[in-house]
């Protein structure tokens, strides 16, 4: 069923057995696993089924730490959230990830890549993912142009990557939320408060807010907040009329240790002679499957690292990649990131260029872009701003940090690649400018790749972490939160595969 939540009165009452706070990816993932059990499911979806203006000004916030985003342009409010416009890429993230690394301070989660697998096997068909198989040789198996290239495998591996349509969960999945008898879809139901009872050990509702200053109260015996990371802790935190701190925020852990992934162009390939590289090529909306280099587990520890990919990419004619991300003046910065508004405001189309074999030998200059794992930061921080937003909920106050390990891994990396391919004869590798510098100084505009995670933490200890294993707040009976947000670390993985393999563990275990 679906109700617009504006046709409802003033003070109108609603409850449920599982009340879901947020239709994007994650939130949707949950719902899904719902269909058709006894259980009554409330969907609130603070946008419509399409982008409204208003509501997505919702989501302006401050941003006080390094230069980002503009944070009303890289999440959608509406049905169907940021797979609105997400770029499809997925990978599971590595056994490693989950681990203890003595060098990587914060670092473990609380559950093994293996316990997760299962879930990532029954994410794949939700984001219309081939095979759960990220073995390089299965790949090479598909297609007999995939060869890979003459690496020392002791040293440099390929990681492999698939592609989503991209599936936009909003025209995927709104038929049969709507028509399941036990799911009750709300679009226009903002939540503006998670309302705690007395004790503050559980939730006994929330309470949705228009603009006209009509409210509406849904109670649940139970809640998954799925509104996005940043949109998560803004609810927490200001939800603190019993607890004054916000909601799960005894141990002052929430908004703390968000991370983003650092993609961004740091040096260029020359190939010395021709080498199939159809493994590691990438067509929007085309590619299936593709390989990116990383260092291996092995190499990670003996120099220190985190964890990260390096992508190849055919470079422009001239041979020097164009980085938009290496902008000088702050003007450039401030053009860069209105550009960026623009261009993510439209429909993501495919800007990679066409990737053949006849052009790669005629043209054997790569751009290297990496994807790199942020270290967990205490201090790389979501608070709440002093201004409200348009129903009176404090906006978001962004500060995003790097720290020293962020530079060192980066460089190490590329070092690693470039000396690799020389000692191999495989080609030269030029690195920029910033990253050969010993400081610790980055561009102006240090990319993120539009992925928010970390913030709400899992981990076993409350004094550590937000939630625990299963995704439920420490200390409320009843709260659970879904979507990358949870992530100790993040891998050098995009996070959506991850976040719904969660989200459908969190389902088994609400039904449980
Ligand atoms: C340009 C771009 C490209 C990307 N490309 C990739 C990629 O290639 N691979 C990848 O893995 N990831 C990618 N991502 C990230 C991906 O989009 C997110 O990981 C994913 O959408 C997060 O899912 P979510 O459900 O947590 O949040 P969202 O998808 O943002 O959904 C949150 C939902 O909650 C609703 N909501 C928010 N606040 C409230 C409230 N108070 N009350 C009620 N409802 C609320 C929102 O309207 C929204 O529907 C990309 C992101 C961007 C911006």
């Amino acid at each position: 069923m679906h109700t617009d939540a504006l046709s409802l009165p003033d003070g109108a009452q609603l409850d449920a057995d599982l009340c879901i706070v947020g239709a994007g990816a994650a939130g949707i993932a949950v719902a899904m696993e719902f269909i058709g059990t006894p259980t009554r499911v409330l969907l609130l979806e603070g946008g419509g089924f399409d982008r409204e203006e208003a509501l997505q000004a919702l989501y302006r916030g401050e941003v006080v730490g390094r230069p980002y985003y503009p944070l009303d342009a890289t999440r959608l409010h509406y049905f169907g959230g940021t797979t609105g416009h997400w770029g499809g890429f997925c990978a599971p993230l590595d056994p490693i990830d989950f681990t203890t690394r003595a060098w990587v301070p914060h670092s473990g989660w609380p559950i093994t890549r293996a316990q997760l697998d299962p879930f990532y096997a029954r994410a794949h068909p939700v984001l219309d993912l081939g095979p759960f198989d990220y073995r390089r040789t299965y790949w090479e198996e598909q297609d007999p142009r995939c060869t890979p290239l003459p690496l020392d495998r002791t040293v440099l591996e390929e990681k492999v990557w698939q592609f989503s349509a991209p599936t936009r969960f909003g025209s995927k999945f709104r038929r049969a939320l709507v028509d399941a008898p036990n799911v009750h879809v709300y679009t226009h139901a903002n939540v503006v408060q998670v309302i705690a009872n007395e004790s503050v050990r559980a939730i006994d509702a929330v309470q949705v807010r228009h603009f006209d200053g009509r409210t509406m109260l849904v109670r649940a015996t139970q809640f998954v907040l799925a509104c996005s990371t940043m949109q998560n802790v803004r609810l927490l935190l200001a939800s603190n009329e019993r607890a004054t701190a916000g909601l799960g925020n005894a141990h002052d852990q929430v908004g703390r240790y968000f991370a983003e992934h650092l993609e961004m162009p740091a040096g260029t390939a020359v190939l010395t002679r021709p080498q199939s590289m159809q493994l590691y090529a990438y067509d929007f909306g085309i590619t299936k499957a593709r390989a990116e280099l990383r260092l291996t587990d092995a190499q990670q520890q003996s120099h220190g690292v985190l964890n990260a990919t390096v992508a190849l990419d055919p470079a422009p004619e001239t041979g020097n990649a164009l980085s938009t991300f290496e902008a000088e003046s702050p003007e450039e910065v401030e053009l860069y990131r209105r550009a960026t508004k623009d261009s993510l405001t439209a429909d993501m189309k495919g800007t990679a260029q066409r990737y053949d074999a006849a052009q790669v030998r005629a043209r054997p200059f790569f751009t290297l872009t990496t994807r790199q794992e942020q270290a967990p930061n205490p201090d790389s921080r979501i608070t709440l701003s002093s201004e409200r937003d348009a129903l009176g909920v404090p906006r978001v106050r962004f500060n995003w940090q790097l720290t020293p390990l962020d530079k060192h891994s980066m460089r190490t990396l590329y070092t690693r690649v470039g000396r690799e391919f020389g000692r191999l004869g495989l080609g030269r590798v030029q690195l920029r400018e910033w990253l050969l510098s010993d400081d610790l100084t980055w561009p102006p505009l240090v990319s993120g790749g539009w992925h928010d995670t970390g913030a709400t933490r899992m981990h076993d200890d409350p004094k550590q972490g937000v939630v625990d294993a299963d995704c439920r707040v420490h200390g409320l009976a009843n709260l659970y939160l879904a979507g990358a947000g949870v992530f100790p670390t993040a891998g050098s993985a995009n996070p959506t595969l991850t976040l719904v393999a969660l989200a459908l563990r969190l389902a088994d275990r609400l039904k449980g």
